[in-house]
């Protein structure tokens, strides 16, 4: 079953917790600190897969959790990483956050990842909290929380044309005969009720890809509560093709018929507007047709290169057609972007330069930037020295000391570094 749109709730691994754990050999009474830090918690990424043509499964299931890590363990031995969760969707699958509607991530290539919802961090072991002075540290780190996160899936087709127009026109039947694709026909309205893409070969390797959409008019009129849905396949379109049956086989005007569908669409979005448009005059085989047609020049004057005449029945005209669409599509060169106003998601929740916690009254100052400062600095040099404090002072070290309530002489931890805090 087509669907293209899920709501579905995201929960990362939490990071495992780092261990507290002590050397206990025969000959090492007073062993030391020997706990080994947590894994990672495992990500979700998403990945477009050509494969996949449907959003179906995140209808089954709704709730998606990644492994988390393990606890370190003694020994030094890491905590084993929580596997990371990969997830397949179609390919044009949007990412956006539930809650606000806005696009994390647009899925529009094969093969394409994101990740959606990152694992937490494991915490290191007390081992690694070891310092010339502090031979037994009594703490470690425990894993951060993974994120969760609610949202939406909304697959909007990627295809470079999109055949729009009322039901029975003849839109099936023309995608059947200009590609491979076989959408059900029928001599009756409301057939179509899925949209359906297929390739349109014009020779010389050169092709492109039309997808027969579903109007709002076949669903909206018989109550299957189809509304808008169908036209957000046409917004990464960059050519519309209008068919028409200019017969009036089924009673209908299709200058009238052009204008519904054109209001339907523009009410729709506005940005529709903006697209290429060619009027096909389809049935051109059944007697009348030709009244029908120059009814429509009239009206459309101003645009007759626009304008083409088939018989969808008969293949008249058809080869026509594809070069009068190929042309189009070259010409548009734009990208299959959707309405939506992309959302560049800003970085992800920075990871905090350092944390500072109390143990056993000393202050512990901990993060990757401060790893990063103490492995680079070289305590003996007295410029890096002062270099090491100026960034402390910079990032707001000893600021936080100070309203975490430090007094003259009590210890401070840094990275594997330890002093004495001189107010
Ligand atoms: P759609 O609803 O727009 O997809 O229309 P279909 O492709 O399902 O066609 C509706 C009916 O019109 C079917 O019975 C087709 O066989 C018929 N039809 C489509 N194109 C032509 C044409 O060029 N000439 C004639 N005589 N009949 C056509
Ligand atoms: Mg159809």
């Amino acid at each position: 079953m087509f669907i293209d749109i899920a709501k579905i709730e995201l929960k990362a691994g939490k990071g495992g917790d780092g261990a507290v754990a002590f050397r206990r050999e025969k000959f090492e009474p007073s062993g030391g600190p020997f706990g080994g830090d947590g894994g990672n918690g495992g990500s979700i990424f998403f990945v477009a897969d050509d494969s996949v043509t449907t959003l179906l499964d995140f209808r089954y299931k709704k709730h998606y959790k990644a492994e988390n890590g393990q606890n370190g363990r003694t020994k030094k031995m890491f905590g084993k990483a929580g596997e990371d969760l990969y997830l397949k969707v179609p390919v044009g699958t949007l990412i956006k956050d539930f809650d606000t509607d806005t696009v994390m991530f647009d899925l529009r290539e094969n093969g394409q990842e994101a990740l959606v919802c990152k694992g937490g961090r494991g915490g290191r072991g007390n081992a690694r909290f070891a310092t010339s002075k502090r031979q037994a540290p009594r703490f470690a780190e425990p894993g951060t929380k993974g994120e969760e996160k609610t949202i939406k899936l909304e697959m909007k087709l990627i295809a470079d044309v999109g055949l729009v127009g009322m039901p029975n026109v003849g839109k099936s039947s023309l995608l059947s005969i200009m590609s491979k694709a076989r959408p059900k026909i029928a001599n009756y309205h409301f057939t179509t009720l899925e949209p359906n893409l297929g390739v349109v070969d014009v020779g010389n390797h050169n092709s492109f890809v039309i997808a027969d959409i579903p109007g709002l008019i076949e669903g909206a009129s018989e109550g299957v509560g189809l509304g808008f849905d169908f036209l957000k396949h046409i917004e990464r379109t960059k050519v519309l093709v209008h068919v028409l049956d200019v017969s009036g086989s089924e009673g209908r005007d299709p200058i009238e018929d052009y204008n519904i569908i054109r209001k339907e669409m523009l009410s729709y979005n506005l940005k529709i507007g903006d697209k290429r448009e060619i009027i096909v005059a389809n049935k051109m085989d059944i007697p009348g047709a030709e009244d029908g047609l120059e009814k429509l020049k009239k009206v459309f004057s101003d645009r007759l290169e626009d304008i083409i005449a088939i018989s969808a029945a008969t293949t008249d005209n058809i080869d026509g057609l594809k070069y009068k669409i190929y042309e189009a599509v070259q010409e548009a060169n734009t990208n299959p972007q959707t309405f939506d106003e992309i959302y560049i998601p800003v970085e992800e929740e920075a990871e905090p330069d350092y944390t500072i916690t109390k143990e056993d009254g000393a202050y512990i100052v901990t993060g990757p930037l401060i790893d990063n400062l103490v492995y680079r600095t070289n305590f003996e040099d007295h410029e890096a020295l002062r270099h090491f404090q100026k960034v402390l002072t910079d990032k707001g070290v000893f600021e936080e000391l100070k309203e975490k309530g430090i007094e003259e002489n009590d210890t401070v931890i840094v990275g594997e570094m330890e002093f004495d805090y001189l107010g």
